[in-house]
């Protein structure tokens, strides 16, 4: 059984005190505990942001990829070694921009992967330019007189694009944010889990405060196999914000349908055998 303390490095975070990375990094560790994991099962794969920096203060298999490119690494990672549990993390800037191409089709192929998106509506990192998620008419350093384009809705995206778990939680609520993630980690192909997060240094706006008023949790009678039914309960905003699985649904995994995988992962298989002959003959 894992601690705490096996996940940790000997790094302490930078992040600002109140952001709510704070709150996401303890609800990973949380999780691990619950399911059983060590450090060494878990393959966490980080975009570029301040989320990023978790690969210095979390001790699992890490790798802070380029602008966007998380999902790839982390699809090419799970398909090399699909006994790894492999996490994508970005920021809703990073994930939704420039990787929003890898999202949608990630969500259409159903790789086993869990992905998460720390969405506080702003470029953090790069000190306050208006993202994805940013809503209408917001004002920041990149769109003084407010943001002209309607937000991307990344449940809806998600849902529509073909997910096969589909959730949301907030960086402030320390157990619903465990549990969201000890679910998606549990599902059997692509999960998405949307958090909620708020950058108190470069976002005035989605405060703390301003989620606490609008958030409420999905109860028992939402049917997360009905499609119709979650993407109309994830279009709702901004003034009601559910929280809670949105959409569970059970279809093979992409690793699942590889012929080459159903004996044992990749990266065990014996390389000697191939012959790079035939394969570029096979392709040419
Ligand atoms: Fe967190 Fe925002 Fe500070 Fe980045 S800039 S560490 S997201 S509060």
């Amino acid at each position: 059984m894992s601690k705490i303390e096996d996940f940790k490095t000997p790094y302490s975070p930078t992040w600002c005190p109140g952001c709510g990375n704070y709150g996401i990094w303890a609800a990973f560790k949380n999780a691990f505990i619950k399911l059983g994991l060590t450090s060494q099962d878990i393959l966490m794969v980080y975009g570029i942001g301040c989320h990023g920096h978790m690969v210095n203060y979390m001790k699992t298999y890490g790798f802070e990829g380029l602008h966007g490119r998380a999902i790839p690494v982390a699809v090419g990672a799970k398909i090399a070694n699909h006994d790894m549990n492999v996490l994508a993390i970005a920021g809703d800037g990073d994930q939704l921009s420039e990787g929003g191409n890898h999202f949608v089709h990630a969500c259409r192929s159903n790789y086993d992967i869990c992905s998460i998106i720390h969405d506080n509506q702003i470029y953090g990192l790069t000190v306050g330019q208006s993202s994805p998620t940013s809503q209408k008419k917001s004002k920041s350093k990149s769109s003084p007189y407010g943001v002209v384009e309607e937000p991307i809705n990344p449940l809806a995206l998600s849902i529509i694009s073909g997910a096969t778990f589909v959730a949301r939680s907030f960086s402030g609520d320390l157990e619903h944010l465990t549990e969201m993630i000890v679910e998606g980690i549990r599902h059997k192909g692509f999960s998405f889990i949307d958090i909620f997060q708020p950058c108190v240094v470069s976002n005035p706006l989605n405060t703390y405060s301003w989620y606490s008023e609008r958030i409420y949790k999905l109860d028992g009678n939402h049917d997360v196999k009905d499609k119709e039914k979650a993407l109309k309960r994830a279009m709702e905003g901004p003034d009601k914000l559910p929280l809670g699985i949105f959409y569970k649904i059970n279809k093979p995994s992409f690793e699942e349908q590889i012929g080459l995988l159903e004996k044992k992962p990749l990266a065990e298989q014996p390389i000697n055998k191939i012959s790079v002959e035939r394969l570029l003959k096979d392709f040419s």
